[in-house]
């Protein structure tokens, strides 16, 4: 078997989802499903792709869906590395390849926001979300070791416009980005 094969395969998998119009319903229970092989080991992901930047936590490309339905990065966590507070404004699934990822959840009230609920992702491990359920939390790397996971997003996340959050409630325009590095051409 291929290096690449367990990745190869579930863009195989979210290809057919997209194609058949799953609903985000579906998404959110296929897809971690559908993660969890390429969660198995590391082989798969290019070493490029899995290096931390001491500055800032890494989002690395792994695929974009040619049409737009899907993507999939690579989070590299150095320790002590966090985002904004952000959305999404799609559906996401995480799932975690190594270390560990906390997500502080966040909901809206009146006068800004408060915090909701909080998952902690361990090697293995899955989550899926929606706009409809709450979509408005800030990541960070759970443990004193570099963290990699792997999210999948119902759009070109890097590229579309969503937002950031203070926790007065201000809110920004944000476009993530992706940070520099190869998209690997997978054997599709
Ligand atoms: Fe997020």
């Amino acid at each position: 078997m291929n290096n690449a094969q367990p990745f190869v395969d579930f863009l195989r998998r979210m290809t057919a989802l997209v194609e058949a119009k799953a609903s985000t319903a579906e998404m959110l229970r296929e897809v971690p499903v559908a993660l969890k092989p390429v969660l198995a080991g590391e082989a798969w992901l290019p070493k490029d792709l899995s290096v931390p930047n001491p500055d800032k936590y890494q989002q690395y490309l792994l695929y974009a869906d040619p049409k737009g339905r899907f993507s999939v990065v690579s989070f590299v966590w150095g320790p002590g590395q966090y985002t904004p507070i952000h959305d999404h404004t799609v559906w996401g699934a995480v799932g975690q390849l190594r270390g560990q990822e906390i997500s502080t959840n966040y909901a809206r009230t009146p006068t800004g926001l408060r915090v909701s609920s909080v998952d902690t992702l361990t090697a293995g491990e899955t989550i899926s979300f929606a706009p409809e359920g709450g979509d408005i939390h800030e990541v960070r790397n759970g443990s004193d070791q570099v963290s990699i996971s792997i999210h999948v997003y119902g759009a070109d996340i890097g590229r579309i416009e969503r937002h950031i959050f203070d926790l007065d409630g201000a809110v920004k325009p944000f476009i993530s980005g992706y940070s520099p590095g190869p998209v690997p051409q997978w054997p599709l």
